[in-house]
């Protein structure tokens, strides 16, 4: 079973870039509802074990967030996109709140997260522009991410609804939600003015955290 984190900070912290109002209904309403979808799925899959389901599905009720989205395709099909989207959407937030922070701090990148970005977009500049286009162009609802690929690279991609770069083998380093849930109140149908303002409170240090444990893990 899982259960909804509390946020990392107090829910009026992302201000003015981002509401309070929104904070708290994407957090506990949204973010919980996928956590409590996730535990139905899961109580759904070990109802199905008790009856009928291959005992060769037991071990996925053990698994972590992490390991269940690289596992995805060994979950039973009637059950598979129900927790894709629902594992996939708590994984996502909990993964979003993190890399978001005080727009106080007023950190950069550094260290080995800028020499990346520099080697892999030019500067940093480039990076943000090249992100904040691919974030613009999500059809829908979705997500842009800065990811690691096996090979060791970084990439930008796409994700529509709540598909995590998990369920591809890649490791999120930087993502941002762009579902209409996640601006709505403040920005309306203002996508890109959301994306601007969000620049103001990514969470460098914990973007250069997470690219570090990424280089580490394979
Ligand atoms: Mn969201």
């Amino acid at each position: 079973m899982f259960t909804l984190p509390n946020l990392p900070y107090d829910y009026s912290a992302l201000e003015p870039y981002i509401d309070e109002e929104t904070m708290r209904i994407h957090h506990d309403k949204h973010n919980a509802a996928y956590v409590d979808n996730l535990n139905k799925a899961l109580i759904l899959l070990a109802v199905g074990l008790e009856e009928k389901l291959s005992i060769k599905y037991k071990p996925l009720l053990d698994l972590n967030l992490e390991k269940m989205l690289e596992s995805i395709n060994e979950f039973p099909e009637m059950l598979r996109e129900r927790i894709q989207n629902n594992a996939g959407g708590h994984a996502n937030h909990s993964f979003f709140w993190k890399i978001m922070g005080s727009p106080d701090s007023g950190d950069e990148p550094s260290g080995k997260l800028l020499d990346a970005l520099n080697f892999t977009f030019a500067s940093v500049e480039k990076f943000k522009e090249e992100f904040t286009n691919k974030a613009i162009a999500v059809f829908g609802s979705g997500w842009a991410f800065l990811i690691k690929k096996p090979d060791g690279t970084l990439a930008l991609k796409r994700h529509s609804f709540q598909n995590s770069p998990l369920m591809h083998g890649n490791i999120p380093i930087l993502g941002i939600d762009v579902w209409e849930h996640a601006y709505y109140l403040k920005y309306q149908n203002r996508r890109a003015d959301y994306i601007q303002a969000w620049w103001n409170v990514v969470n460098w240090k914990q973007v250069e955290d997470n690219l570090n444990e990424a280089l580490g893990s394979k």
